[in-house]
Order: structure tokens, then C-alpha cells, then sequence
């Protein structure tokens, strides 16, 4: 079987290893270099206990209080486009305690497996910086930390063994933290790991396996006969294949679109920093919770990591956001100096859909297509686990349950009728 995957960005490349790696002759398409954007600029956690929709109870009094400030962690452009206003409707219809749970619990058994599946890539080779020290939420609101606390049952339940600690004992997790902080949860299996380092292997092994990766290739159109997928096109390139994937993270609903099912995803654009050397020596990834900062410890540098803007497909940076990236360590760290001068930030689009979860499985309309993106805040945490089921189903060994949640078909209520564009045309 040969199958062309759309997009190198972390889904593209895991998918096209598990593929590679069970006999599929692979080429994966990207149209600038692979492995840059959100997938080289996140915070590389690897975090099943974080891995609640963004959709959720109080979304909606936070969203509107952070509308105003010019540095804050969230914002949403306002903006009268009726996919835009579609998308935030959605978004906040799914903002209540029963759908963010049963959307918690599908990410949880989506990334169940995730550390087994990164220990399977190392045992085959691929070579990466990871680390294994848990991951430390800290808290300066009480109020907070507590509404963290009510679905800890769900965590333990996936056996996160999450632990709290109250007040100065979160310095038993991580002893930088400052006395007089709310507290913490910290999660003791939790990983993090460098994704650069990550799609960087991963390309090399599946290169090694067969595969084919071309940049520069931007899928611009797509052939068919009738539900069949024959080739997507690059201006003159031409691409075949018996199967097709479309990862291409933020851009995935216009790539769909040639396909002829427009998928709500939309950018859910966030900054990351690297300071080198590292100011602090940390021994664990800390989520500051109420400033939305993720510091993330790797060897030799610290990487700041945050923001999430609903604005416009692009990676700009906006320096007031970088700036109170910078300040927030401040009041849950010990001696944090803010850097006098910002260093470069880089900026990444997480791919975000209207129900927080991942759009996974075959396109409606198509017999031969499939997507694997909408992986939001999460696509380091729940990418294993999604290429592995996904695989499974392209190369026939049924459907996985833990994939059910996730059908793109909840989102597509008609297939646009696409005309025929065919090898001679
Ligand atoms: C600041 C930040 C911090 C984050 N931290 C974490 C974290 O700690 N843990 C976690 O689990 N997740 C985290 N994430 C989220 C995670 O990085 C994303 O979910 C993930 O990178 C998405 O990967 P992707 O492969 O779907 O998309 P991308 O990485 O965006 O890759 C998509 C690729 O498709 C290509 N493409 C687009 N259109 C076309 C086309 N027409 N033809 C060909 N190619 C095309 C693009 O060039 C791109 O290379 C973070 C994200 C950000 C921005």
C-alpha cells in the first residue's frame, strides 16, 4: 500500500513511522521544511493529567476578563466571520462540566499507552532528549488549585497518582517555588520531551524505512473519481497513492476544503522562548496555572511557553505577550530575574477545533482519505496514541474504540460536491 500524508509536523510523522514501519510504502508531503512551527515550539510535555478539552466550566467569565488586557494568556480577535462565529458558538456550548469530562476521558484513553509507545520508538532507534520527572502544577489562588482538584478521580483512574500539596510542601515537587504559593498537584509519571529532537528522528528512521519526505510540496489540489482519492497536487507535482492523510495541524481545514469537508480547525496561535543558559535549575516541568506559563527544563536551557490567540493564520509575534511570558516565573519562582532584553520568541499554531478534541478517522465523502489533526494544547501528549490507532485503521486491523470519540463525521453534516478533477484535467 502506498499513502501520502499531508503535512510534517508531529502527526504527520508519527503516523508515517507506524505506517513505515508495517510495510506501507510512504511519502510525506509538507509544504515549507517539516518539523517547524507548533511542533518544534512547544513545550514538549508529555501529560495525560492535563489532557482536558479547552472547552470547560468558567471558560466563558475567563475568556471575557482577559478580552481586555493586552498581555493576557488568552484572546480571541473579534470578528463578525460567520466560520469564526460558528466556531466560537461551539466552543462555548461545550463549556460545562458534562462534556468536559467525557471529553477528558476520551483524551485519557486516547495517551493511555503514550509512554509505552515513546519507550517502543527508543527501543527502534530513534534518539531524543526526554526527561521523566513529573510534572508540578502550582497555584498561587486557593480557588483554583481546588477547582483542579474535583476531577482528580478521573487522573487516578488512569493511575496519574496525582499528589497534593498544600502551601510551602509544593517545594518537596520542585524546591525553586516560592514560600507562601496556594500549592500544587503534582503528577509523578509525567514526561517531557524535546519535539524538535523527536520529528528530527523520526524523519531520519523513516527515511531509513523507505520513506519519502518532500518539503517545499504545498497540496494545492486534489484528484478523485467519484469517492475515490487518486493524487493531490503540488502546482505541476503530482502525488498518487491507494491512501491519503491530511496532518497538516492549523492549515488542516483548508486542506479538507480541497477534499471537499471543510473541518472547523482554526489556529490557537502560543509563543515559546528559550533562555541558554538556563537561569534556574528546575527538577520537574511546572505548569504556573493561573498565568498559564508552561517552564519546561531541558539540558542546558529552560523554554517558557504560553498564550493561546484566536486571531489570524499566521505566526507573528506579539511582543506584550512575550513580555509577560517573561515576568510571570516571578511570583511562583525563587530569584527569577526577567530577562532586561526579550530574547527571540518563536510562535506555533496549535490546531483547534470548536469541541477540544481531535478529528480523527476517515473523511466522509471519500473512501481512501483520512485526517488526524485538532490536537489543540496536545498534540505531543495524544499524537503517539492517535498514529498508532490510526494506523491500525488504514491498514485494515479494524476500528480502535478509543478512536470512536473522534470521528470526523461529527462535524461534517454535508460533503461538498467537488468537480471532477482527473489525471487528464
Ligand atoms: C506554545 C505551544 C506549546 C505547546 N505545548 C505542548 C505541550 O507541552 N504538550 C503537547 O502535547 N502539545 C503542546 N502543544 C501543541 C502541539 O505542539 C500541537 O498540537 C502539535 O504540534 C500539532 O502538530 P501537527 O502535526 O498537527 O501540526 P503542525 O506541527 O502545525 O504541522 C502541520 C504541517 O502541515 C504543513 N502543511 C500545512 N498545509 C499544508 C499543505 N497545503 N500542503 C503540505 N503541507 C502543509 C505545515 O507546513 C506543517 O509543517 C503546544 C503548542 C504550542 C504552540
Amino acid at each position: 500500500m502506498r499513502t501520502v500524508i499531508v503535512g510534517a509536523g508531529i502527526l504527520g510523522l508519527t503516523l508515517a513511522y507506524d505506517l513505515a514501519r508495517q510495510g506501507a510504502e510512504i511519502e510525506v508531503l509538507d509544504a515549507r521544511e517539516s518539523g517547524l512551527g507548533a511542533s518544534a515550539v512547544n513545550a514538549g510535555w508529555v501529560v495525560p493529567s492535563e489532557a482536558a478539552p479547552v472547552p470547560g466550566p468558567g471558560l466563558i467569565l475567563k475568556s471575557m476578563k482577559w478580552m481586555t488586557r493586552k498581555d493576557s494568556p488568552l484572546y480571541i480577535r473579534p470578528s463578525a466571520d460567520p466560520s469564526h462565529v460558528r466556531f466560537m458558538l461551539g466552543m462555548w456550548r461545550r463549556c460545562n462540566a458534562r462534556d468536559f469530562r467525557s471529553g477528558f476521558q476520551a483524551h485519557l484513553a486516547l495517551c493511555e499507552s503514550t509512554n509505552d509507545i515513546l519507550d517502543d520508538y527508543s527501543r527502534d532507534g530513534l534518539t531524543y532528549e526526554s526527561h521523566a520527572q513529573g510534572l508540578l502544577m502550582a497555584f498561587r489562588d486557593a480557588d483554583n488549585l481546588h477547582h483542579h482538584c474535583a476531577d482528580l478521580d478521573l487522573q487516578r483512574s488512569y493511575g496519574l497518582d496525582p499528589q497534593i500539596l498544600e502551601g510551602d510542601s509544593i517545594q518537596q515537587a520542585e524546591p525553586v517555588m516560592r514560600s507562601g504559593l496556594a500549592g500544587g498537584i503534582f503528577f509523578p509519571h509525567e514526561r517531557h520531551l524535546d519535539s524538535a529532537s523527536l520529528t528530527a528522528s523520526l524523519r531520519k528512521r523513516i527515511v531509513k524505512l523507505g520513506g519519502v519526505i518532500t518539503e517545499h510540496a504545498q497540496v494545492d489540489r486534489v484528484e478523485r473519481v467519484g469517492e475515490t482519492i487518486v493524487a493531490v497536487r503540488s502546482g505541476e507535482r503530482r502525488f498518487t497513492a491507494d491512501s491519503f492523510a491530511i496532518a497538516a495541524g492549523a492549515w488542516t481545514g483548508r486542506v479538507t476544503d480541497l477534499f471537499g469537508v471543510p473541518l472547523p480547525i482554526r489556529p490557537g496561535k502560543g509563543y515559546s522562548i528559550d533562555l541558554s543558559p538556563a537561569p534556574i535549575q528546575m527538577s520537574t516541568a511546572v505548569n504556573l496555572s493561573d498565568a498559564k506559563v508552561a517552564m519546561t527544563p531541558y539540558d542546558g536551557r529552560l523554554r517558557l511557553s504560553g498564550t493561546m490567540e484566536f486571531a489570524g493564520l499566521d505566526e507573528d509575534v506579539n511582543r506584550a505577550r512575550v513580555a509577560a511570558i517573561l515576568r510571570s516565573p516571578a511570583a511562583y519562582v525563587q530569584g527569577w530575574v526577567t530577562p532586561a532584553s526579550a530574547p527571540q520568541a518563536k510562535a506555533g499554531m496549535r490546531p483547534m477545533t470548536p469541541d477540544g478534541m481531535p478529528i480523527i478517522g476517515r473523511l466522509p465523502g471519500t473512501t481512501n482519505a483520512y485526517v488526524s489533526s485538532g490536537h489543540g494544547m496536545l498534540g505531543v501528549t495524544l499524537g503517539p496514541g492517535t498514529s498508532r490507532a490510526l494506523a491500525d485503521l488504514m491498514l485494515g486491523h479494524g476500528y480502535p474504540p478509543r478512536l470512536l470519540p473522534f470521528a470526523p463525521n461529527r462535524f461534517v453534516r454535508r460533503v461538498k460536491a467537488m468537480p471532477a478533477l482527473t489525471p487528464a484535467s
